[in-house]
């Protein structure tokens, strides 16, 4: 997405580039919140109410600088935006951001005030768990507001990457499906770059289905459980992108497809679950040219956000496993399209998400 170049140029943001930043990604409302008896400092973005409410999770997390947690917080609630449209969410996309306190003295007045300040937006934001969050907050914020899911009565789960891998391993199936014209992924080799939460789950779901696969973490522990779990061969972290394989799966760093990588791939599929994986947007035809059909990562990787979506417009897990299954057909249709008019698949993704947010 656009936002992945311009957010890497500058490390350092005055306030005034921040306001440009919100500019530049089609920022709606920004709005913070700080309160000093609980130690609550807050800021909520939403990106876009076009097609509905917008949703997204909230993410507690230490910063170097409250700058650094204002551009992180614009870039996940802009992605979210896109996430939700390619996927045709009712909803538009908006993050959470709690910057988080040496020590949070007493957890339910925290949460309760957080609660108090989604509330305040009138439902406009609805906020779900995120890194450093989990449904037992989301409880505690449920007390102040109704804009909230993933509590543990609904749909609460503290580890959305079971879902997240069930999106990547449709999206390989419809790739395989459309490039190797294959229809199970008996016998495909698949090189996953990551044993991480998503990784792990993914690669269990590949050898589920008969995939032979080759799996790389600069983690040796991750690693290690893996050969354990699911007996996968491994190879040096470098080594992943030349492996000879059928589909490259990346599920660790974004930014991970630069002109160097792309020229070491034997892979003809590339389809992962981390976000922001072209270096730059222009890969997306690079990869197109060299033949390399790739899955664009925000479509195919939006699992848990589906998933929220779904719990609270009161559907079950049965309904979220079933959209997002449909993230193959979702992703098909974009490879057709991309056969047919000869242009890059992150290219047609992009621009069916902006014109579902903007027309
Ligand atoms: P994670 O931190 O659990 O796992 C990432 C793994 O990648 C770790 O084991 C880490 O050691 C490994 N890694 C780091 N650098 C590496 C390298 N150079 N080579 C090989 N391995 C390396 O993260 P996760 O939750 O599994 O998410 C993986 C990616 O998917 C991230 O980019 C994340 O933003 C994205 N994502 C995750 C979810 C989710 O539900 N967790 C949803 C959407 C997108």
């Amino acid at each position: 997405m656009v936002e992945t170049v311009v957010s890497r140029r500058r490390s350092k943001r005055s306030y005034d580039s921040l306001m440009r930043y919100a500019e530049f990604l089609g920022y709606g409302e920004v709005h913070t919140k700080i309160d000093e008896k609980t130690g609550l400092k807050a800021i909520i973005a939403i990106h876009s109410l076009r097609r509905g409410p917008a949703i997204g999770g909230c993410r507690m997390v230490t910063y170097p600088s409250d700058a650094k947690a204002y551009e992180d917080v614009l870039r996940l609630g802009y992605m979210m935006s896109y996430k939700a449209a390619i996927n045709n969410l009712p909803h538009g996309g908006a993050k959470a951001v709690l910057i988080k306190p040496a020590v949070i003295k007493d957890r339910e007045a925290y949460f309760e005030k957080f609660g108090e300040f989604v509330n305040e937006l009138g439902g406009r934001y609805i906020t779900a768990v995120d890194s450093g969050t989990s449904p037992l907050d989301m409880d505690i914020v449920a007390k102040r507001t109704p804009y909230v899911t993933c509590t543990t009565q609904r749909g609460g789960d503290d580890d959305p990457s079971p879902l997240t891998a069930l999106g990547v391993r449709r999206a390989i199936e419809a790739a395989v499906k459309f490039k190797l014209g294959k229809d199970s992924l008996e016998g495909v080799r698949i090189a996953v770059q990551g044993a991480g939460h998503v990784g792990h789950s993914l690669i269990k779901d590949l050898k589920e289905r008969g995939a032979d696969l080759v799996v790389s973490d600069v983690n040796l522990k991750a690693l290690q459980h893996c050969i354990d779990d699911f007996g996968v061969r491994v190879c040096p972290p470098e080594e992943i992108y030349s492996q000879e394989v059928d589909v490259f799966a990346p599920c660790a760093l974004g930014a991970i497809l630069n002109l160097e990588h792309i020229k070491l791939l034997r892979a003809s599929i590339v389809a992962g679950s981390a976000n922001n994986q072209l270096a730059h947007r222009h890969y997306g035809t690079v990869l197109h040219e060299r033949g390399i059909l790739y899955a664009p990562d925000f479509l195919i990787n939006a699992g848990g956000l589906i998933h929220v979506a779904v719990v609270y417009d009161h559907g079950d897990l049965a309904r979220s496993m079933e959209q997002i299954n449909n993230i193959y057909f979702t992703v098909y249709d974009i490879f057709e399209q991309s056969a047919r008019e000869n242009r890059a698949t992150s290219e047609i993704a992009e621009k069916i998400a902006y014109e579902r947010l903007h027309g």
